[in-house]
């Protein structure tokens, strides 16, 4: 199947923070790749801003090696190189002075859509919007992308939005959570909604329970200080977690429209019950063999910082209610993998007895690896020996359905910088979802602040604390495994 691009209209992009580490590893690779596609008109522009003095070949050169570390070398065909390097400039900048900014504004042309990116630390996006307007760059048909964290609480994340709309309209501000990139969770959409199979029975009365997973290998890395304020409920469960919950949960909006959609992603964020203590389960990883612990990673022996968290979440309205939702996520698990599982119901009545055996439908929508969907069907064994009932699955990897080389299969962050330049905020966090995410996940942190326990500890390469799969057999349930 051979995949059919839309190139976007010619557009003027610049990347604050383009030297960094986000614009190094998924950004620019991700341009890249759109451009190699055909999806970028060679008329369009790319211009790095950061502080550091470089000219605009020597950022040509950093972009370059970041190309090759992170595009396959296959993919790196000279001319598509050459011709995207060729679309690149470079401002020296300070977000927080004066320098850069006037040549900033040289290089906007106003026939362009206008896109800037705020690939810096939260702290500088009130800077960098007021400087925009201040220098006359930016207008009312500007667009601004920004990324998490978005605030660390409520009160953070109403301010960070304040600062946002004294310059810009809700319209104009992207604010980019990259799960929703990702093809499978786009994919979810379409297995709802454009199918008759699934959305009758996708409610209490046929489902049993879902379970929403990101399980990591790696520990904290370099981010440790920054990952110690933060902990798995605010870098993973506020954000990306709640998303995908708002995504399988949410009625079917009258269109594929960015309010349409985001209203009702807000419904779920609102309908959702407060989590009581005994519903979560805080996690932090020990030391095993060569593996660090967390205390250690972060270099802080008394931190009760998170880094898994798993949780019972109930949704309350007509759709949901008697079916909870399970969330974990953590760091240094036994595997990469994120999914979404939906457990149906058994059958009503088995015809067949009990020694026939009984499967419940799972339906498993990967995120990755191998991002594709699994429905576990039952069938009957084949051969002679009665009627006994078997689990098969129908698997669709996406890259095997569409073929390897379709460049439908696209990452997350290319696939929401176009959105970007079509003007499609759809996959994007309106500032109210993301206050009342914040909203629902006060208290929880607040409450176990207020009782000040460490988080369960739990080995590097397990799947998480006994405490987690007990938040389940105690309801008999069980997660699902977290496998290689
Ligand atoms: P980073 O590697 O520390 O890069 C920060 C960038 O900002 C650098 O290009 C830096 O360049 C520039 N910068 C810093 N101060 C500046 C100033 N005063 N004026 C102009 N430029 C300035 O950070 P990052 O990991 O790329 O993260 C960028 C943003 O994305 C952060 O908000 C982060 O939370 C978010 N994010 C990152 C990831 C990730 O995987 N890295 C994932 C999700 C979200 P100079 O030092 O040359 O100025």
């Amino acid at each position: 199947m051979v995949s059919r691009v839309i190139p976007v209209d010619p557009f003027d992009l610049t990347i604050f923070g383009g030297t960094g580490d986000l614009a190094r590893r998924k950004i620019l690779p991700g341009l890249y790749r759109r451009f190699r596609a055909g999806q970028m008109p060679e008329t369009s522009q790319i211009v790095g801003a950061a502080r550091s003095d470089l000219t605009e070949d020597q950022y040509r050169d950093e972009v370059h090696e970041a190309l090759k570390e992170f595009i396959s070398k296959d993919k790196l065909e000279s001319n598509a190189v050459d011709g995207f390097l060729s679309l690149l400039r470079y401002v020296s900048i300070d977000a927080t002075g004066d320098k850069g900014w006037s040549e900033l504004k040289e290089h906007q042309r106003g026939d362009h859509i206008s896109a800037f990116y705020f690939s810096v630390a939260p702290s500088l996006f009130g800077p960098i919007a007021e400087r925009l307007h201040e220098h006359g760059i930016a207008d009312a048909s500007t667009r601004i992308v920004v990324e998490k964290p978005f605030g660390r609480d409520l009160e953070t994340a109403r301010k960070l939005n304040q600062t946002l709309a004294q310059h810009f309209d809700e319209t104009q501000i992207y604010r980019i959570d990259h799960y929703l990139g990702k093809e499978t969770v786009q994919n979810l959409m379409a297995l709802r909604f454009g199918n008759v199979l699934f959305e009758p029975l996708w409610n209490s009365q046929y489902v049993d329970h879902i379970q929403i997973t990101v399980a990591e290998t790696v520990g904290v890395g370099g981010r440790g200080g920054y990952y110690d304020r933060s902990g798995a409920m605010r870098d993973m469960v506020q954000n990306h977690l709640m998303q995908l919950l708002c995504l399988i949960a949410m009625e079917p909006p009258s269109q594929f429209e960015p309010d349409a959609v985001r209203d009702e992603k807000l419904k779920v964020i609102r309908a959702l019950d407060p989590v009581k203590p005994e519903e979560l389960v805080r996690g932090q990883y020990t030391a095993k063999g060569k593996t660090p612990s967390y205390l250690h990673d972060v270099e802080n022996e008394d931190s009760r910082t998170e880094s898994f968290m798993a949780m019972k979440v109930n949704v309350s309205n007509w759709r949901w209610a008697g079916t909870p939702f399970y969330l974990r996520t953590g760091k240094r698990l036994r595997a990469r993998q994120s999914e979404i599982a939906v457990v149906f119901k058994d059958a009503p009545h088995s015809i067949f007895g009990e020694e026939a055996g009984r499967h419940r439908n799972i339906l498993t929508i990967r995120l990755q690896p191998n991002e594709g969907m699994t429905l576990g069907v039952t069938i009957k064994e084949p051969g002679p020996g009665g009627m006994r009932l078997i689990d098969v699955p129908l698997d669709m990897t996406f890259a095997d359905a569409l073929g390897a080389e379709n460049d439908n299969v696209t990452d997350a962050y290319e696939r929401l910088v176009m959105d970007v330049i079509r003007g499609n905020q759809t996959l994007f966090m309106r500032g109210d979802e993301v206050e009342a995410a914040w909203a629902w996940t006060d208290p929880i942190i607040e409450s176990w602040e207020s009782r000040d326990r460490r988080p369960y500890p739990y080995e590097p390469g397990s799947s998480g604390p006994e405490e987690s799969a007990m938040l389940l057999h105690r309801e008999e349930r069980r997660w699902r495994e977290i496998r290689e």
